[in-house]
């Protein structure tokens, strides 16, 4: 959402940055395991999948009414999802927030003290920009910010 403020004929750009949960990622071992579930589970099949080579992983996404879910799969035991998996097993793995300016709110965040892992957006899945903040300084959540490329 955006909002222009006129001011003594100045006018003045406020952006209500994150917007919404844009979606919740779960980490799982195997795709085809977690399709049959998650498919039952939501009584849809999945919309849409898709290989992030920039994070090593196959993303599946659900829509749920108005929600978004994307199961996260490893494509290589470098990746993130693997490791993640080997230390705490499968479950949830981030929370994504939708942003209007990614970089004006990647600025906003490190002013207050959160740390990114990625110092520059990069490429996501779904046609995202994305950035990950690192859980030691998010209370042990690992939030993703993404906003849709224009
Ligand atoms: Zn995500």
């Amino acid at each position: 959402m955006r909002i222009n403020v006129i001011t003594y004929f100045r006018i003045y750009e406020i952006y209500f940055m994150l917007n919404k949960i844009e979606h919740i990622g779960i980490a799982i071992k195997d795709a085809k395991t977690s399709v049959e579930l998650f498919s039952k589970l939501f009584n849809v099949q999945p919309y849409k999948t898709e290989r992030v080579e920039s994070e090593n992983v196959n993303t599946i996404f659900f829509q749920v009414g108005p929600n978004k879910m994307e199961l996260l799969e490893a494509t290589s035991p470098d990746s993130a999802i693997a490791k993640f998996i080997e230390k705490k097993g499968e479950g949830i793995h981030h929370i994504a927030y939708d942003v209007e300016d990614i970089y004006a709110e990647m600025k906003r965040l490190k002013a207050e003290g959160f740390i990114f892992i990625n110092e520059e957006p990069k490429a996501g899945a779904d046609n995202k920009l994305i950035a990950f903040i690192h859980p030691k300084s998010s209370n042990g959540v690992l939030i993703e910010l993404c906003q849709e490329k224009k």
